[in-house]
């Protein structure tokens, strides 16, 4: 894979890996429309329009992506892989859909497919029998390889100059708001190489408590706690960093519970190696700071995947007992929260390889005090 995207021959080999599974699970086609299956199977992002683009993946034959005539130019063509069937405004290309499937029903369907895609398909192919694309394509994209670990380290090392910034005190925050302040971590991320922002949270004094506190008016004072948890999109996979500033000396207690936080957030980090449950991953660190006393104020998971969506399997969660293997990536982002009074997270994204767990994000982990 390079900058531009995969080549031909990586597709290829994907849509490979894709059938296998089908035939495997009985699936007799693959449909896979709008959302991030697309670009992982087919290299190309589909417009969020109401023309069909579906990239039709039988078991046993051809891969085609049908899509509007008018888009045909955005598409890079792999041959080998799939072959492109535009369809020009006054055709109907359900029906062109309902042909390539043949007679074939067990059909699995993209997760973010548009339920209009779905309910046209079935009232053509009424004995149609939906199931779900991640069944298929999750079990290939949880693993990543190494082009596409390259990728997310890119992003990682893009976001960690933006909080390495934000620490030294190099983005302004006493007496701005908090909006102004996503804003301004907004245009760091395009600026740093990103093709988009997912999201820039800024959350100051009593609003860091709620986990995903939209940025607001609030002016950022002295003696706040100010969590800010920021990632984007670049070259197609996702960063997603979490970094906390006091604002002047912290209290104590907010420094101690810092060091529980680190403390926790290193444990769980150890703790993910290969062969090692999910959930294992979620109770090294809980452990940590229900032993400090902070355990109710613990509130949410302490990750979830990531790659070209930001958040996706494996999940690190009680429950989860998927074993880590090579190429799994995931945040690993404890938090705690005191309701009206603070909260702090603090967040990496990490691989599981073979000689170990491998930080993404290497920006400083101490509470930066500004
Ligand atoms: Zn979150
Ligand atoms: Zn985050
Ligand atoms: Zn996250």
């Amino acid at each position: 894979m390079s900058a531009a995207g995969p080549d031909a021959e990586l597709i290829a080999a994907r849509l490979d890996r894709a059938r296998r599974l089908m035939a495997e699970r009985g699936v007799e086609a693959l449909l896979v429309s709008v959302g991030r299956d697309l670009p992982y199977l087919a290299g190309y992002e589909a417009m969020p329009l109401e023309r069909v683009t579906m990239l039709v993946v039988l078991p046993d034959g051809e891969a085609t992506l049908v899509v509007p005539a008018l888009e045909a130019a955005r598409v890079t063509p792999m041959p080998g892989a799939f072959t492109i069937v535009p369809w020009g405004e006054t055709d109907d290309p359900i029906a062109v859909i309902a042909g390539l499937l043949g007679d074939r029903r067990a059909v699995a369907v993209g997760d973010q497919m548009w339920a209009r895609f779905l309910v046209e398909m079935l009232a053509r192919v009424p004995d149609l029998r939906p199931v779900r694309a991640v069944d298929v394509v999750g079990e290939l994209r949880i693993l990543k390889d190494d082009a596409e670990v390259g990728a997310l380290a890119a992003a990682a090392s893009a976001v960690d100059g933006i909080a390495t910034d934000l620490q030294a005190g190099r983005i302004p925050l006493l007496g701005r708001t908090e909006a102004e302040v996503s804003a301004d971590l907004s245009r760091r991320i395009l600026e740093a190489g990103h093709e988009r922002v997912n999201f820039a949270i800024v959350a100051s004094g009593e609003n860091a408590a709620s986990p995903h506190h939209h940025p607001g008016p609030r002016v950022i004072e002295r003696g706040d706690l100010v969590l800010c948890d920021f990632g984007g999109t670049m070259n197609g996979y996702c960063s997603d960093i979490t970094r906390c500033v006091s604002i002047g000396t912290p209290d104590p207690e907010v420094a101690e519970a810092w060091e529980v936080l680190r403390a926790a957030q290193q444990a769980s980090v150890e703790s993910a190696t290969v062969g090692t449950a999910c959930q294992e991953v979620d109770r090294a660190g809980r452990r940590v700071i229900t032993e400090a006393g902070y355990g109710e104020f613990f509130i949410h998971r302490t990750g979830h995947g990531i790659g070209m969506e930001e958040h996706e399997d494996p999940y690190m969660v009680e429950g989860n007992d998927l074993p880590l293997s090579a190429g799994h990536a995931f945040s690993v982002e404890p938090g705690i929260y005191v309701p009206g009074r603070w909260g702090m997270r603090l967040e990496d994204i990490v691989v599981a390889t073979d000689s170990g767990p491998r930080r993404l994000n290497t920006a400083d982990h101490g509470l930066a005090v500004i």
